[in-house]
């Protein structure tokens, strides 16, 4: 075992050449840039491996077309007797540089123990880790029962739907394929995240009657039964949000209850105003809201508590209406500390820092969902470097140090995963 971890130690400068190619690939999503190239190296140095690998377009989901094709890559590398198969999947998809950037976002600057790019923290350098960890397991197992599996998949950061979630559907994350699933997203590397809270997205309409501006009167202002709306969700809802704790860790703490974001509000003119007044009355205003729920709820009473609202409103206010539309539900999940997977990353962690590690829940979701709902795996966890605060910010960096250590939390953790029943 020493060996393997040497081995991995010594990996150092193509664990960051890896960093770095991958890094350069500009797989901005949107619009899902470079995903094809992207799918094509990494399968390529799987290849050179041992692995065999699938190219999997997402044909047909959101954003696909010949010119951004949703090409997702699954490499497969059989042992040499049955048993269980682990899977690593990492996205390839980036979010867009945005500005504030003291770096090229693109070049994979190594500076001060660091890689600094866009990605390297979310979640390519998590990617090379894995890559890394499981060539080093390959050598000095060579004979390791079960397969091993990496995917890189695309569109995690708008959802998924091209990515995890058409594989899903199509059998590529369930049994009997794959047992134990790692996502390498950087949770920190001492720390084991075993889920995320859920979410409910909804648009929200309330109606009015078009009249002349000058004579409101004559009509019904929707903006206006919008902002009684937004009053009673501050005098009712917001109170009562704040104080359902939860007894999943989330992180940052802040996170570790019931959360409402108003994402958008819109109502009357455009808000790309022209110097063409337009004096009306609205009749139709639309708030988005994106609730982050618990397990200690269930969805039909966290939609239920809202719709609460709005019928009070519209028995008390005159004129007041409404239509509600679902945007998006995911379920709250939480693997067990004690699944096969969340406790060989646990013992992982355990010999690489001689210390027991975190438990966390992810306050927002990621594709561990699609494997859980569409794929019915639940014995899934994310693990990898970087540190989740520098996800999607400027100068966005992970530490060599910190990808070499992974990297042996994984390895390790592969290692117990194949050889459990062994033992
Ligand atoms: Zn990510």
């Amino acid at each position: 075992m020493d060996g393997m971890l040497e081995s991995i130690a010594g990996r150092k400068d193509d664990l960051v050449a890896l960093t770095r190619d991958l890094i350069r690939f500009p797989t901005v999503n949107p619009p899902g840039e470079a995903y094809v190239p992207c799918a094509e190296f990494l399968g390529r140095r799987l290849q050179a491996s041992g692995f065999a690998t699938e190219f999997v377009r997402g044909e047909g989901a959101p954003g696909d077309n010949d010119y951004f094709p949703r090409m997702n890559v699954i490499a497969r590398r059989e042992g040499k007797s049955p048993g269980p198969c682990v899977h690593f999947n990492s996205h390839i998809d980036v979010v867009e540089a945005g500005d504030g950037w003291t770096v090229d976002p693109f070049e994979g600057v190594v500076r001060d123990g660091r890689v600094y790019g866009r990605g390297a923290c979310d979640m390519k350098g998590g990617l090379a880790a894995s890559v890394v960890a499981v060539e080093a397991f390959i050598e000095a197992f060579p004979d390791y029962p079960g397969a091993i599996e990496i995917s890189g998949t695309v569109d995690e950061e708008s959802g998924g739907f091209g990515g995890v979630a058409y594989l899903a559907k199509r059998g590529y994350f369930s049994h009997p394929r794959v047992d134990h699933v790692i996502i390498p997203e950087p949770l920190n590397k001492d720390r084991v995240c075993l889920g995320h809270r859920g979410v409910w997205w909804a648009e929200i309409e309330t109606m009015g009657e078009q009249a002349h501006g000058s004579m409101p009167f004559l009509g019904d202002c929707a903006v206006r039964h919008m902002g009684a709306l937004l009053a009673a969700f501050e005098d009712k809802l917001f109170p009562a949000l704040d104080t359902r704790q939860t007894r999943m860790p989330v992180v940052p703490e802040g996170a570790r209850r019931s959360t409402l974001n108003l994402n958008s509000v819109h109502g009357g003119q455009t808000d790309d105003y022209t110097g063409l007044p337009s004096p009306n009355v609205p009749d139709s205003c639309k708030l988005t809201i994106d609730r982050r729920f618990l397990l200690e709820e269930t969805i039909s009473d966290v939609k239920g508590e809202v719709i609460a609202i709005l019928d009070d409103l519209k028995a008390t206010r005159p004129k007041f209406d409404y239509e509600i539309r679902d945007i998006m539900e995911v379920m709250p999940l939480m693997t067990e500390k004690d699944a096969p997977v969340a406790s060989a990353v646990a013992h992982g962690i355990q010999t690489i820092f001689d210390r027991e590690p975190d438990y966390v829940i992810s306050p927002g979701t990621y594709d561990q969902k699609h494997i859980a709902r569409l794929g019915h795996l639940y014995d899934c966890v994310a693990y990898g470097p970087g540190i989740l605060d520098l996800a999607h910010r400027p100068d966005e960096w992970v530490g060599i140090e910190d990808m070499i250590q992974s990297a042996q939390v994984m390895a390790l953790a592969l290692h117990e995963l194949l050889f459990a029943r062994q033992r």
